[in-house]
C-alpha cells in the first residue's frame, strides 16, 4: 500500500479534546455553557443510538445536553412549538432535530423552523446561502463535509488548495454540494459528478482531491485514481458478510479501499475515517454558536 491512511479517530479525538478545553475556558470567563438540545421523534433504533451517541459527546465535552423523545404520532404541530420554545431558550446554543422524520411530518418545515443561529447542523437557508456566498466564518456548515475538509487539511498540510482539481462525486444538500462549496473557498476547481455524469472514471482520474459521497459500495475502482490524489470516502455501507458468519455485515465506503490505496497519495479509511469526524464537529459547531453567544471568538479546527 503506498497511500497514507487518513486517521480520522486521531482527528476526531483532537477536535474533541480542542472543543473540551475551549468549553472549559468559555465557562470560566463567561459562565455561558454551551447547550444542546436533540429532538428526536420515534422509536428507529439506528437514530436512537445515534442520538444517545450524540448526547454522550456532549456531556463529555461539558455541554447542557437535552434530549426531547417524543412518540411517533407527535403532530407537527407539537413540534414546531418545541423548536420554537427552544428558538427562544437562552440556555440553548444549538438545535438539531433527528432525522429521518416520521413520514406525515414536513421535513423541510420543521428544519427551517429552526432559528439560524441555533442551526448546527447547517440545514437552514440561512447558512447555506451563506456557504455558498463564502461566507463560511459566520455560517454553520454541515458536519460531514466541515469534517471532510478537516481531514483534507491534515493529509494535504495546507489551507490553499490553488491549482487543485477536486472532483466531488454525489450532489446531496448535506454532503455534495456544500463539500463543493467548501473546496471552491478553498480555492480549489470544483467538479460536482452525479448519477447523470458520463464517463465517471475519466472525470475522477482528473482530481487531485476526489470526494466519494454516494451510497454505492466500493463503487470508485482502482482505474479512477490519479496516482498521488488524496481521497476521501464518505459513503457507510452495510454489506453482507458471510465469511464473519451466518447473517453478518460488515461497513464498506464508496472508495475499493484496499486497490485505490495502491494509487492514492493518502485515503481515508471506512470505518475509522469521515464518519468519526462529523459527530466532532456538531460538538465544534455548538461551541461555536455559544461563542458567538457570548461574543468571543471560536477555535479553529
Ligand atoms: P444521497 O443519496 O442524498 O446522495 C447520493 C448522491 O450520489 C446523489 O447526488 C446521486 O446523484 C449520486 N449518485 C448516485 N448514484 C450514482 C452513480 N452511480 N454515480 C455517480 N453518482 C451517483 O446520499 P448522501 O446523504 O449524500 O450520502 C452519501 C453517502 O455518504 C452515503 O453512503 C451515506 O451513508 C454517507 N454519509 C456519511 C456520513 C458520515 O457521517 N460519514 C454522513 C452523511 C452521509
Amino acid at each position: 500500500m503506498a497511500a497514507m491512511v487518513i486517521d480520522g479517530k486521531e482527528a476526531a479525538a483532537q477536535v474533541l479534546d480542542t472543543v473540551k478545553t475551549a468549553t472549559a475556558e468559555l465557562i470560566r470567563t463567561t459562565g455561558i455553557t454551551p447547550g444542546i438540545a436533540v429532538i428526536i421523534v420515534g422509536e428507529d433504533p439506528a437514530s436512537q443510538a445515534y442520538v444517545r451517541s450524540k448526547g454522550r459527546r456532549a456531556e463529555e465535552c461539558g455541554f447542557r445536553s437535552v434530549t426531547h423523545r417524543l412518540g411517533a404520532d407527535t403532530a407537527q404541530a407539537d413540534l414546531l412549538r418545541l423548536v420554537g420554545e427552544l428558538n427562544g431558550d437562552d440556555a440553548i446554543h444549538a438545535i438539531l432535530v433527528q432525522l429521518p422524520l416520521p413520514g406525515h411530518i414536513d421535513e423541510g418545515e420543521v428544519i427551517q423552523a429552526i432559528a439560524p443561529h441555533k442551526d448546527v447542523d447547517g440545514f437552514s437557508f440561512v447558512n447555506v446561502g451563506k456557504l455558498a456566498t463564502g461566507q463560511t466564518d459566520t455560517a454553520f456548515v454541515p458536519c460531514t463535509p466541515a469534517g471532510s475538509m478537516v481531514l483534507l487539511r491534515r493529509a494535504l498540510a495546507k489551507t490553499d488548495y490553488s491549482g487543485l482539481n477536486a472532483v466531488v462525486i454525489g450532489r446531496s444538500n448535506i454532503v455534495g454540494k456544500p463539500m463543493a462549496n467548501l473546496l471552491l473557498a478553498a480555492n480549489a476547481t470544483v467538479t460536482i459528478a452525479h448519477s447523470r455524469t458520463r464517463d465517471l472514471p475519466a472525470l475522477a482520474r482528473s482530481a487531485d482531491i476526489l470526494v466519494a459521497a454516494v451510497g454505492r459500495p466500493q463503487m470508485v475502482r482502482r482505474d479512477w485514481i490519479k496516482p498521488g490524489a488524496c481521497v476521501i470516502d464518505v459513503g457507510i455501507n452495510r454489506v453482507p458478510a458471510p465469511e464473519l458468519g451466518e447473517g453478518k455485515s460488515r461497513i464498506v465506503g464508496d472508495v475499493a479501499f484496499d486497490e485505490c490505496a495502491e494509487i492514492a497519495g493518502a485515503i481515508t479509511p471506512v470505518p475509522g475515517g469521515v464518519g468519526l469526524m462529523t459527530v466532532a464537529m456538531l460538538m465544534a459547531n455548538t461551541l461555536a454558536s455559544a461563542c458567538r453567544a457570548a461574543g468571543v471568538s471560536a477555535p479553529r479546527y
